[in-house]
């Protein structure tokens, strides 16, 4: 199966597909997450995408077309994947239409976690990861069950995004609405958007996303 996870910064896309990996072993494809391990290891790819990631701006089309088409064709991809915060703009969209059919493979669904803003800046605020395993937490949403410990990993040492600002949580939801809205219509005309409310909670989303799905 393969799928794709829009929305907003902090709608609980990360989430749901940390979960749906462990849950029905759809791979994960993060580009934030790609995108971070290539500036902290310093890669050529990293370099040239810092700057916009600092500035909450989107990195350009070209960079991350090219590491998801390297990626989707690797092994563990072979019995499907999830998009994380890919596509973001049409021209990705459009460029992962190719890709999916050179290797003869089609979307199956959509969906769209649909977040007011309003709740957003919290989420993003209280947002935090284990540095080790990568399990995604929040200071009031998603406590780990042993206070400082990794539910996933046992670790102890967490980190928070430099970018999960309030102010660059704002320039990343405006290129959210101007740069990434545009691709529900474009989903829509396909026949495959499926619309789940995040604000529910993070059980209640995932119960939602599995029914629609089928899983
Ligand atoms: P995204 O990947 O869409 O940017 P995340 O999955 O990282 O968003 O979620 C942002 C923060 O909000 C995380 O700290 C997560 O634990 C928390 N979160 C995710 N889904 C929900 C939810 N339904 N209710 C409350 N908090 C949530
Ligand atoms: P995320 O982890 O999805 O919130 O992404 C963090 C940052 O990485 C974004 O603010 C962008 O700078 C960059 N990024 C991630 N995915 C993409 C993408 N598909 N297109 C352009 N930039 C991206």
């Amino acid at each position: 199966m393969i799928v794709i996870l829009l929305g907003p910064p902090g709608a609980g896309k990360g989430t749901q597909a940390q979960r749906l990996q462990a849950d029905h072993g759809l791979k994960q494809l993060s580009t934030g997450d790609m995108l971070r391990a290539a500036v902290k290891n310093e890669t050529r790819v990293g370099r040239l995408a810092k700057e916009a990631m600092d500035a909450g701006k989107l990195v350009s089309d070209d960079l991350v077309v090219q590491i998801i088409a390297d990626r989707i064709q690797e092994d563990d991809c072979a019995t499907g994947f999830l998009l994380d915060g890919f596509p973001r703009t049409v021209a990705q969209a459009e460029a992962l239409d190719v890709m999916l059919s050179d290797i003869g493979r089609k979307l199956d669904a959509v969906i769209e976690v649909t977040v007011p803003d309003s709740i957003l800046v919290e989420r993003v605020a209280g947002r935090y990861a284990c540095a080790k395993c990568g399990a995604g937490y929040h200071d009031r949403f998603k406590k780990p069950a042993q206070a400082g410990v990794c539910d996933q990993c046992g670790s102890t040492d967490f980190i928070r995004r430099d970018d999960d600002n309030a102010e660059t949580v704002r320039t990343r939801l405006d290129a959210y609405k101007k740069q990434t809205e545009p691709l529900l219509p474009y989903y829509q005309e396909k026949g495959v958007l499926l619309q789940v409310d995040g604000e529910q909670s993070i059980d209640a989303v995932a119960r939602t996303i599995d029914e629609a799905l089928g899983v």
